[in-house]
């Protein structure tokens, strides 16, 4: 933790979501230089402000693509992703399945309050139909779209969900995240109370999943996704894959054979690169 105080309103689930965070970070004693958080615009924009690490705030909807670079240019670095719904499934939206079936390393933490905080209370891709804004005075008329299954049906091989309000729970999956080699999905719900206050509902919504869901099942996740009653939190899905990086390494005509377990081997990447730069001098 920085030390510097948050500016987001009194009672924003964002005040969950850094605690869990800095929990994280604090019991696995992540070192500040190995990681990075970088951030788009919205209330999520200033997390990297307050968490002692790199910090990059970057443009709106351009979180992944800047995530992914750092990752690329540096793999030995922690990559956290954080951006709002607005952010990440509005003008964001077009990076989001292709940084799941790239499976980059990274660990995109999507914060979910249903609406536009920063720009004060406008529906987002999640807000429900017929919900009353004042730039919807007669009721949202479009669908939301449902993070978790759209996350699943592009290929992510970690999908979860939590609550800004269950703080421990969450950090336990923002840790797992953290440890996952790939793309990691958490969804996050965290009230605006300012511009629409779901903390109640959510609160009484929300449940955690318990031994009898198993992990791998694919077809569990995305019937809980997009079937289960209440609110559902905890991790959806999580299955190992080869990472970019471990494709790279292998090169483009060995990737689609290389199994679960195949590690990145920096030293044969760097040697590709060389022979790439000597082919082309
Ligand atoms: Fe949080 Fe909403 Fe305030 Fe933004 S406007 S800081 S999301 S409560």
């Amino acid at each position: 933790y920085k030390g510097i105080k948050p500016i987001w309103c009194p009672g924003c689930g964002d005040y969950g979501i850094l605690n869990a965070l800095i929990q994280v970070l604090a019991r696995n004693q992540v070192d500040p230089a190995r990681l990075a958080i970088v951030s788009g615009i919205g209330c999520s924009g200033r997390f990297p402000a307050f968490v002692k690490s790199y910090g990059f705030h970057g443009v709106h909807g351009r979180v992944l693509p800047v995530a992914t670079g750092l990752k690329l240019a540096r793999p030995d670095m922690t990559v956290v992703a954080v951006g709002g719904d607005g952010d990440g499934l509005a003008i964001g939206m077009g990076h989001l399945p292709h940084a799941i079936r790239r499976n980059v390393d990274i660990t995109y933490l999507l914060f979910d309050n249903h609406i536009y905080g920063l720009t004060k209370g406008q529906p987002s891709p999640t807000t429900e139909v017929g919900h009353k804004t004042h730039a919807s005075p007669f009721g949202v008329s479009e669908y939301p779209i449902n993070p978790l299954a759209l996350a699943l049906v592009a290929g992510a091989t970690f999908v979860a969900r939590g609550f800004s309000s269950h703080t421990r729970h969450l950090a336990d999956l923002i840790e797992a995240a953290l440890e996952h080699r790939g793309f990691s999905f958490v969804q996050i719900m965290t009230p605006c109370v300012t511009f629409y206050d779901t903390y109640k509902q959510w609160k009484q919504q929300a449940w955690e999943l318990g031994e009898d869901h198993d992990p791998s099942d694919f077809q569990a996740a995305l019937r809980l996704a997009t079937e289960a009653e209440g609110m559902p939190i905890g991790i959806f899905y999580r299955v190992e894959r080869p990472t970019l990086m471990d494709r790279l390494a292998a090169g483009a005509k060995d990737a689609v054979r290389l199994q679960s377990g195949t590690r990145y081997d920096r030293e044969a990447d760097a040697r590709q690169i060389d022979a790439l730069l000597q082919r082309y001098r």
